[in-house]
């Protein structure tokens, strides 16, 4: 049994699902758009199954993914926008992962952002290798934080086996397609105390109701950086 998925409440879910989703707020940081879900949460009972709902399901038609990779950004603090300025100074497109989730220094602890790659079902720039495979087919998340120094905080750990059952159950990815960034290439990351085994393992579970359910962050953004030009 995965513990990290038994004991939080999915409220967001629950406000959802009860149509009380409130409207979206604009916000600016620096020249990037960003769309933020409001800090207020609606009420939730415990007792409700949540049918599994996958939140980041992006409009475009799904690419056919077939790894997911994970990694660290090797740096105490980082947000998807700090992230986004990188990757954009070393001449890609953009932030190279499909999702980053925080640790609270930069963006909420445990909170999950998608970017335009994912949005856009579009191949990642995160995980080079000679045929390029875990580009084009992997999707790319990464938390915030060095993990050969520190282990992720309680609620990455929570939010990253949230989003990657829901994917795995999505794309019908097996728990041997649930990587490292250092099973592709010659790298530490996503540092030694990243706990990528029982990460591969996160799954959901099937309800009372025999339908799958799962919990959902309590705060995530849907949202993000737009793809900015080659330069
Ligand atoms: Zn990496």
């Amino acid at each position: 049994m995965d513990k990290a998925i038994g004991f939080s409440l999915p409220v967001m879910a629950a406000g959802l699902l009860a149509g009380c989703m409130p409207s979206p707020m604009q916000s600016t940081v620096g020249s990037i758009p960003t769309v933020q879900a409001p800090a207020q949460q609606p009420a939730f009972s415990p007792a409700s199954p949540v049918v599994v709902q996958n939140l980041w399901k992006p409009d475009a038609p799904a690419r056919k993914w077939r790894h997911i990779v994970l990694h660290h950004t090797a740096s105490s603090a980082g947000s998807v926008e700090s992230v986004h300025e990188a990757h954009i100074d070393r001449g890609w497109d953009g932030i190279g992962y499909h999702f980053l989730i925080g640790n609270g220094k930069g963006m909420g602890d445990g909170e999950i952002q998608s970017t335009f790659r994912w949005r856009e079902q579009i191949h990642g720039a995160h995980a080079k290798s000679p045929n390029n495979e875990y580009n084009e087919y992997g999707i790319g998340i990464c938390l915030v934080g060095n993990f050969e120094e520190t282990d992720p905080s309680d609620a990455q750990l929570a939010s990253v086996k949230r989003l990657v059952s829901v994917l795995k159950h999505e794309y019908q990815l097996t728990e041997s397609q649930v990587i490292a960034h250092r099973d592709v290439k010659a790298t530490a990351c996503p540092g030694k105390k990243f706990p990528i085994g029982e990460i591969s393992r996160s799954s959901v579970f099937a309800g009372q109701s025999g339908t799958y359910v799962t919990e959902l962050p309590a705060a995530f953004q849907i949202v993000t950086v737009e793809r900015s030009n080659l330069r």
